[in-house]
């Protein structure tokens, strides 16, 4: 996400604090202390506040541990004022396996309300469950304080767990739906449950709460988005790299300039390509490259100096899916794909996206004709 900042780093998981964040923090804290002296209870509220976010940051990690253990690596968490995301490489397909990497978000908030509420009845301290949504700026000391932090966490289970996408309820009715139809078929009857509730939610909040309108949208726009994003998927999974590669392609010699690469990309309409020497492939150099390669080193310079050394072949037989995720989660704009040990082609990322383009077009036509 740009525009956000690294603040550490644990259990090998980035975290990032979105700018918007920061500016709330410091708003916050200039707000307490314009009050007087900096006193403990003045800065109440800021603590109250880091704990909240303490505890988004606590269910992220939940769910990127869950992911952990099967073999999804988590790129990022990063905190905004809205929320924290966990950026999973993917969702595991099986079911089962969303399901729990679903609820182990909400599964840690659930936890820390229930230790809160252990720590409140053996301490004897006063509580009172309602009202749920509590100003935070009211908090003035250790008791208020527990008590807020209670009931964040029981809102934060409860709102993940509204059924409907982008919610991590959304993701736990597709679990259980996929695990009777497929899962393009699930993603589509959440997404339709989810938009169902978003529009409920915008009615009554016209009657009683502007809270629940944003949040009637916020989820109309996730569900939409969920369902694109699956659609695209299962649309790729049809295909298969040998589908859409390229045979005709223009490979580099890694003596050639800088200025010669500029040339060839000029000339045609590739934008990749592939870097050989003696016949044998050593690397890949992509538009970006080359203008960087230009900038920093002038068109003299050998493009075996600029290219990308690391490269990843591809199989024919290989779904363009699985081919779309390793090129993405490895970083790669072009990959030359082999037929028992030949080189018959290459894939880039543009082919991809054409195919995404094409295929969803013949989707529709399709579709109007099923209904019309
Ligand atoms: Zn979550």
């Amino acid at each position: 996400m740009a525009w956000s900042l690294k603040i550490f780093r644990i259990a090998g998981i980035n975290v990032y604090l979105h700018w918007t964040f920061i500016l709330i923090m410091a708003w916050i804290i200039l707000a307490s202390l314009s009050q007087g002296e900096p006193t403990w209870e003045a800065l109440m509220p800021v603590w109250a506040i880091l704990s909240l976010f303490g505890c988004v940051l606590l269910h992220e990690f939940g769910h990127a541990l869950q992911a952990r253990k099967y073999k999804i690596t988590t790129e990022r968490i990063t905190l905004l004022p809205i929320g924290g995301v966990a950026s999973l490489e993917k969702m595991p397909e099986k079911p089962g396996q969303e399901l729990l990497v679903a609820l182990a978000g909400p599964a840690v908030n659930l936890a820390i309300a229930a230790i809160l509420g252990v720590y409140i009845l053996a301490s004897g301290m006063p509580f009172h469950l309602f009202p749920l949504f509590e100003d935070i700026s009211l908090v003035k000391n250790w008791e208020t304080y527990i008590s807020i932090l209670l009931k964040i966490n029981a809102i934060l289970f409860l709102f993940n767990l509204i059924p409907a996408f982008p919610m991590d309820g959304g993701r736990v009715l597709r679990a259980f739906l996929a695990m009777r139809y497929s899962r393009a078929e699930a993603t589509n009857i959440a997404a339709r449950i989810g938009q169902f509730l978003a529009i409920g939610f915008v009615f009554i909040g016209i009657m009683t709460n502007f809270w629940l309108i944003f949040i009637g949208l916020f989820i109309y726009l996730g569900a939409s988005g969920e369902a694109n994003y699956e659609a695209q998927r299962s649309l790729l999974s049809n295909l298969r790299v040998q589908d859409v590669l390229m045979h005709q392609f223009t490979p580099l010699h890694a003596w050639e300039t800088i200025g010669q690469a500029i040339e060839t990309l000029l000339d045609g309409q590739e934008k990749d390509f592939l870097v050989t020497e003696d016949n044998v492939i050593i690397g890949t150099l992509s538009r970006d490259d080359i203008i960087k390669g230009l900038h920093n080193f002038g068109k003299e310079e050998r493009i075996k100096r600029i290219m990308n050394p690391d490269w990843t072949r591809l199989a024919p037989e290989m779904s363009l899916n699985e081919a779309f995720e390793e090129m993405t989660r490895l970083k790669r704009t072009i990959c030359p794909v082999y037929d028992k040990g030949e080189l018959i082609g290459v894939l880039n990322q543009e082919n991809i996206m054409e195919a995404i383009m094409i295929e969803s077009a013949r989707a529709n036509a399709f579709r109007t004709q099923e209904v019309g």
